[in-house]
């Protein structure tokens, strides 16, 4: 049958089934019901993996030694970049989830452009959410803060000044390969910067690199990666849900 005709057919079905319907209760859906997750202001929600909460690193470890990180532990719940002793990554690996982390980029002028404030958020280790000063700050957009590293220029400029407390709020959807390898369906993230939206539902086309094109190698859950980039970065109130 050709489309147009069975496009059409679908139509007129759907216009004939919809009229034969006269109770509202015919099209209530009772089940499942979500089950209840609390969120407290400005806390942490009930459902949720606390991966810092001011405490200690004990939910993350060096990324390429098998060793503690050793980032720096602060008197304010904080934590922050030690230069020089690598990326620190979470203990757990993770797929699809929601993850909250709170950033502060440092005062004082450490360079310009990526060597300003720079850091950043690799989901599953491999895709870059970048942590930069872009606050007046200029660099390529595309590596610019909130930008998917060498990807996705954010939508707008949402940051606010160093030494200011600043929060991502990421969703992100894993990639799916099947058992030869190849990818069947893309990685997706959303990003909300201090509340608002810098990154809609953009399909991540691969690793995200510093030199060359996006990389599609199979993988399943990993950790969630911080990266030293040399700047004294500090995070804090750490979560992430499991989606
Ligand atoms: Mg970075």
């Amino acid at each position: 049958m050709p489309k147009f005709i069975n496009t059409l057919f679908m139509l007129l079905l759907g216009i004939a089934l919809s009229a034969q319907i006269t109770d509202p209760v015919a099209t209530e859906v009772w089940e499942p019901i979500p089950r209840a997750v609390e969120s407290p202001a400005n806390g942490t929600p009930s459902d949720a993996i606390t991966l810092f909460d001011g405490a200690d690193l004990d939910e993350w470890k060096s990324r390429y030694k098998d060793a503690p990180a050793t980032w720096t532990i602060n008197k304010d719940g904080s934590m922050t970049v030690m230069p020089g002793a690598g990326d620190i990554i979470t203990k757990q690996g993770f797929g699809d989830v929601q993850l909250h982390i709170e950033f502060r980029i440092p005062t004082e002028v450490e360079g310009e452009g990526q060597d300003k404030g720079n850091s950043g958020i690799f989901l599953q280790g491999r895709y870059e959410v970048q942590v930069l000063d872009s606050y007046k700050s200029k660099t390529y957009s595309n590596g610019q803060a909130g930008a998917i590293y060498k990807q996705s220029i954010p939508l707008v400029n949402a940051c606010r000044p160093p030494a200011t407390w600043q929060e991502y709020d990421i969703i992100y959807t894993a990639p799916r390969f099947n058992e030869d390898g190849i990818k069947t369906s893309s990685a997706y993230i959303t990003v909300l910067q201090n509340g608002v939206l810098i990154q809609n539902h953009f399909e991540i086309r691969g690793t995200t690199e510093y030199i060359g094109l996006p990389k599609n190698i199979a993988h399943g859950e990993d950790g969630i990666i911080l990266q030293d980039h040399g700047n004294k970065v500090s995070y804090r109130n750490i979560w992430i849900r499991k989606l």
